[in-house]
């Protein structure tokens, strides 16, 4: 049997935790009893942080191995971890940049969902272009003390731990240096943002004279910039995976439309524009598994941007199908949601506009964006 058979066929015979569904990247305060769940099942089941080397408890999984999970859990319904900055971003981070004991410290917890993590790199004027950062770790006697402000923290009401980003230098990349920062140490204050879906996904963070010990610094005081960058791209792994989502919507959406006579010449053609979009995402993101593409690929970028955009496009049909219906259907209407989100898809990780500057300069070769450093 292929890797994907067995998790088809374990996902098939697997119970479930009580209210788990597939959130996407981060649950929200709802989700997280059944995600933290699901994530201990992960772990036991050895499916959890599969790209981990065996030493931490993961399985060495190629990137084919690891999308082809991505897509089979993506089918059956649940999320493949309980969030992603943890197995994704933070764990690779302390494997490469972290000392022994904060790899033994950090890593277990995280495999098995009893540790969940944010990610405290944007503020209010630091977003796309993080060499702004002004949050500043000053260093003390025994360690550091932290202040500034951090937005757009997904996750940051439920974490246990925040990987920070904070100024310990001049200006520029090289004043950068990463903290871990336990959330609920003294000075940390987590104020939940209101989505227009309803939801609370992500957080603004206070950080008032947070005192950290001399060992929370992960890699070279003023190497931040280069563990910052190692977080970048994992996300991206799992971008073919959202084609499964993607299709399924399509299908609402004609079904919608149907029920209320509004599958007319217009949204037929704008259906099928989208089903062809989401083929290509398809088939360019197994090409780059196949090539073997790494996740800070340039071709990921491409995966991103057709992605994205896909799904927003998707999103705005959906209303179109719906026509009146939209607007007082109950919150919970799936098409209505994705309307809603759509759009951010196009911001996190790297708008589209960032992708863009990425394909034109290391992929088409263009000359180089003359405002970024
Ligand atoms: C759902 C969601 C979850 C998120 N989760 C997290 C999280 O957990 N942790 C975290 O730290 N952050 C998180 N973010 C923040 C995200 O990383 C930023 O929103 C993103 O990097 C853009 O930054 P910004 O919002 O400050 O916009 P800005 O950087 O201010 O950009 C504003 C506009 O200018 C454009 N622009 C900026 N620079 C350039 C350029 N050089 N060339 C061309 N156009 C440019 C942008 O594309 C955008 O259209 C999340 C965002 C969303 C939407």
């Amino acid at each position: 049997m292929s890797f994907r058979d067995d998790v088809r066929a374990w996902l098939a015979t697997t119970p479930r935790p009580d209210g788990l569904h597939d959130y996407g990247p981060t649950p929200t305060v709802d989700d997280v009893p059944a995600g933290r769940a699901w994530q201990r099942i992960l772990a036991d089941a050895g499916y959890a942080c599969l790209h981990w080397p065996a030493r931490w408890g993961g399985r060495d999984a190629t990137v084919a191995e690891q999308a082809a999970f991505a897509e089979e859990t993506a089918r059956a319904g649940v999320p493949r971890q309980l969030n992603i900055v943890g197995p994704d971003l933070v764990g690779p981070v302390l494997m490469t940049y972290g000392t022994a004991a904060q790899q033994e410290r950090y890593l277990p917890p995280i495999r098995t969902g009893d540790d969940l993590w944010c990610q405290l790199f944007s503020e209010p004027d630091a977003g796309s272009d993080l060499a702004a950062v002004r949050t500043r770790a000053v260093r003390v006697d025994d360690g550091w003390v932290v202040d500034g402000q951090k937005v757009w923290t997904s996750g940051g009401a439920d974490a246990e731990y925040g990987l920070l980003l904070a100024r310990t230098g001049g200006p520029g990349y090289a004043g950068l240096s990463v903290f871990v920062v336990p959330m609920t140490a003294p000075g940390v204050i987590v104020r939940p943002l209101l989505q227009m879906d309803g939801e609370s996904k992500f957080n603004e963070v206070f950080l008032t004279g947070v005192a950290l010990p001399a060992e929370a610094l992960v890699g070279v005081e003023g190497g931040g910039w280069a563990v910052a960058t190692a977080t970048l791209g994992r996300e991206r792994l799992s971008l073919g995976a959202n084609a499964v989502s993607m299709f399924r919507a399509l299908d609402d959406l004609v079904d919608a439309a149907a029920v209320r006579g509004r599958f007319d010449e217009h949204l037929r053609d704008r259906v099928t524009d989208l089903w062809i979009r989401v083929w290509l995402l398809r088939a360019t993101w197994e090409r780059a598994i196949a090539e073997g593409a790494e996740p800070g690929a340039p071709a990921f970028s491409v995966l991103k941007l057709l992605s994205s955009e896909t799904q927003r496009d998707i999103g705005d049909a959906g209303i179109e199908a719906l026509g009146l219906d939209a607007l007082w259907s109950e919150d919970e209407e799936p098409l209505v949601h994705r309307m809603l989100v759509g759009h951010a898809q196009t911001i996190l990780g790297g708008t589209s506009e960032i992708q863009r500057n990425i394909v034109a300069e290391r992929i088409l070769g263009l000359p180089r964006d003359p405002y970024r450093p």
